[in-house]
């Protein structure tokens, strides 16, 4: 028979055993919510690095506003999903326009709602920074939570509803912020995917799934797309590549790189290999081939995503 979810089990657990993670030091939601937007899609061991980098060059909203978005970018050069960085300095621009602009006067707000009319904050976002910068009574729903729900209540594939249930029905509000990280760090170190540490779980005497855990939930069934692209990668004689910055769409957008098309003219280009990249749902090919410019930039003053760098390593043979 199993029991009731105990909360202050987990919140006992979570108290003694989080990571020691850099944003959990802050009460900053400006800083918070940066940790948020990197965490959407970059690994936590990752985006330490990155949220560091940015929260010291880029302490406040105004910080970023004030600056080109080639300079997040550039920031940002690596961790991938690079449409984010994107959003999050129109971000803070709009935070920094006056409020009779749309804006908030420089100032980020606190309620979940206001955070959602900003660019880049879904539901889970503007849920996380309200309730763990600002303690608002909110819960989140991410991956994590999805699989704990889907776990203790033994659902195969939990409903977008079915969850937001659960996770409001299971909500401490009098401290929304730690709980709602208590669940996520539990489906992030505990009740994992593929092994779940049901022995060292705290709420496991309320989990009706877990003599069969990794049965919830039904695992999705991911498309995975093949891109398959040319590369024009041309050097000038003092050995700097040519590159180009992409337009505002695509996979790519706003970073430089060597020209890349899904054909290009290969007359008088010698062809020197193919470089793959994986992304979450796709898989790019791109084919390389080397030829000669007149003006090359140097790679280390523009952002260049990993495979613009991939492509110029096998240009360079490293
Ligand atoms: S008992 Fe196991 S399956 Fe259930 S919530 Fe805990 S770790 Fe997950």
């Amino acid at each position: 028979m199993v029991s009731k979810l105990s909360q202050s089990a987990l919140l006992a657990w979570y108290a003694e055993t989080k990571r020691d993670l850099p944003w959990r030091h802050t009460s900053d939601g400006w800083k918070i919510l940066l940790s948020e937007i990197l965490l959407q899609q970059t690994q936590v061991s990752r985006g330490i690095g990155y949220w560091l980098k940015l929260v010291e060059r880029f302490p406040t909203p105004q910080s970023m506003a004030e600056a080109e978005v080639d300079e997040v970018l550039l920031l940002w050069q690596g961790a991938g999903y690079y449409s984010r960085a994107r959003r999050l300095h129109a971000l803070a621009r709009q935070v920094c326009l006056p409020s009779s602009e749309g804006g908030f006067d420089g100032v980020l707000p606190t309620a979940s709602v206001q955070l959602l009319q900003l660019p880049g904050v879904g539901p889970y976002t503007a849920s996380a920074v309200a309730s763990i910068a600002y303690g608002e009574p909110v819960a989140c729903v991410d991956g994590n939570i999805r699989r704990v729900m889907a776990r203790q209540t033994k659902s195969v594939n939990p409903s977008v509803k079915e969850v937001d249930h659960w996770a409001e029905k299971h909500l401490f509000k009098p401290d929304a912020g730690d709980w709602n990280q208590a669940v996520m760090e539990l489906g992030a170190t505990v009740c994992t995917p593929k092994r779940p540490k049901c022995d060292d779980c705290p709420i496991a005497s309320s989990c009706s799934g877990r003599h069969e855990a990794t049965s919830y939930p039904e695992a999705k069934k991911v498309k995975r797309k093949r891109l398959d692209l040319m590369c024009e990668l041309r050097y000038d004689s003092s050995g700097l590549p040519q590159l180009v910055q992409r337009g505002e769409n695509g996979i790519l957008a706003g970073l430089w790189g060597p020209r890349m098309a899904e054909h290009i003219e290969i007359e008088s280009l010698e062809f020197i290999g193919e470089v793959k990249h994986v992304l979450s749902h796709r898989d790019i090919f791109v084919q390389v081939w080397l030829g000669h410019c007149q003006n090359g930039i140097d790679p280390e003053t523009v952002a260049l995503s990993s495979l613009d760098r991939k492509i110029l390593a096998l240009g360079t043979g490293n």
